[in-house]
């Protein structure tokens, strides 16, 4: 029989073992003795192990960091790398998120992508290998963490307690494939002197500062060339009012994630911008336009750079204002071609002036497997080979997946080409059609990775 039949046969026993993993509300909860991420992300674990050994797959728990289950034998290990954790269920499902909801051709439920239904793909995909009689001379284990969500502990206790992967994928990216991530850099810049009362926006560092409330004197800039330079930037909404001898700007910008910030607009960034052309004489206001602006290019820190995978970008999520000093959280990702001591070598001579100060906090490494790899060659032409697609090719980006919490491997699926399945949103679903190709696409990657 072949794998596409094989895999139609199997598809009401998948979608009924995904409702076995859909109805635990798996969100991070308070640590409970021997729960580290709490009762929900044990439970699915527990639950998805059960299956696992009902499959006849040899199974261990890492103290309910992580599981996994394991076919073959061997020196060598294929990881395969999910999630049993989610985000929570939020507002506006039109289901109950808890319990799979099959309607026409798509079921329904939070983790039903993302990245519970990639679990499923991932554990048929080792029924049929160990079915298949081809001989398994490595050992495919099948990694199942509970902290992806809210900060992949569970992967640094695998790397602790655990033989590390040969190679592998994590199904919780894109097909058909992540070959690189960019590097996280982290800074703060903080002002030295300035005029500003006060300057709060933003709420995480990931994200477009898409609100900011600053407070100036009103000696210091003029209220109708303020309003005139505010109307000139790209703001979506502002409100300037005036009173006690202070002026309050508001400023809407629009949220974007840090990784592609120039799909948002940055309310702190417009503000410094308006305040600058009304003509504004402050310290760190000009610290702020000539190092962080809004061109988020990183030029202010000598760090326009880029490389055949992509420009580096500079968000500034977080403006607060503590003891009169103003702090702003800076969030770059760096080109996959760059190294720790090359960025620490452009930004060093503009870190610091007179006007003000900026420290690197933290320099992330890049993830990074050129497209001939084998390894990217071996998952890539089994995407092509089931799906006849060849017009998406492997791509780096800016975001940063599971894949970089375990070395060996990079992101592979789940998430396809021109579709959104709503994850990390309400009704968020799944084409039954998506889930057998992606099982289908699971057997024949690892085979090739056997082969290698
Ligand atoms: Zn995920």
């Amino acid at each position: 029989m072949n794998c596409k039949e094989r895999i139609s046969e199997l598809t009401e026993e998948m979608l009924e073992t995904l409702s076995r993993l859909v109805q635990y509300n798996s969100v991070e909860g308070e640590a409970l003795p021997g729960m580290p991420f709490g009762q929900g992300p044990a439970d699915v674990l527990k639950e998805a192990l059960q299956i696992a050994g009902e499959m006849g797959f040899e199974t261990r728990n890492l103290d309910n960091y992580c599981g996994y289950a394991q076919i073959g034998s061997g020196e060598e290990i294929i990881g395969v790398v999910a999630h049993l954790d989610i985000v929570p269920a939020g507002e506006g499902w039109n289901t109950d998120p808890f319990c799979l909801t099959r309607i026409g051709d798509e079921v329904f439920g939070r983790g039903v992508s993302d990245d519970k239904g990639a679990a499923v793909a991932s554990l048929y995909a080792l029924k049929l290998l160990q079915e298949s009689g081809i001989p398994l001379n490595k050992r495919i284990r099948l990694i199942l963490g509970c902290n992806e969500e809210t900060g992949s502990r569970c992967m640094a206790h695998y790397n602790e307690v655990e033989e590390p992967v040969t190679c592998g994928f994590t199904p919780d990216g894109e097909f058909p494939g992540i070959h690189g991530e960019k590097g996280l850099l982290r800074m703060t810049a903080f002002s030295k002197k300035t005029q500003i009362l006060s300057m709060n926006g933003g709420f995480v560092g990931n994200a477009v500062c898409s609100r900011c409330t600053t407070v100036v004197p009103s000696d210091v800039v003029d209220v109708r060339r303020l309003e005139e330079a505010l109307a000139g930037t790209a703001l979506e909404e502002y409100k300037v009012t005036e009173e006690n001898g202070a002026i309050t700007i508001y400023a809407q910008g629009t949220a974007a994630h840090a990784s592609t910030p120039l799909l948002g607009v940055n309310a702190a960034g417009c503000t410094m911008q308006a305040l600058q052309e009304a003509g504004m004489k402050d310290d760190f206001v000009e610290y702020y336009n000539s190092h962080i602006g809004t061109a988020c290019d990183g030029a202010g820190y000598g760090l326009k750079i880029g490389d055949d995978y992509g420009e580096l970008t500079l968000n500034n999520g977080i403006v607060k204002t503590k003891d009169g000093q103003i702090s702003c959280s800076l969030d770059c990702r760096v080109p996959v071609t760059y190294n720790e001591e090359q960025i620490r070598a452009l930004a060093e001579p503009y870190l610091e002036d007179a006007q003000g100060r900026t420290q690197i906090n933290e320099i992330g490494k890049p993830l990074f497997y050129p497209e001939d790899s084998p390894l990217v060659q071996s998952l890539y032409n089994a995407y092509v080979e089931v799906t006849g697609d060849e017009s998406h090719k492997p791509m780096v980006i800016g975001g940063g997946t599971y894949a970089k919490s375990i070395p060996g491997i990079i992101a592979f699926g789940c998430e396809w080409p021109e579709n959104d399945n709503h994850i990390h949103d309400a009704n968020e679903k799944l084409k039954i059609e998506e889930l057998k190709l992606q099982t289908e696409i699971y057997v024949q990657a690892v085979k090739n990775l056997l082969e290698q």
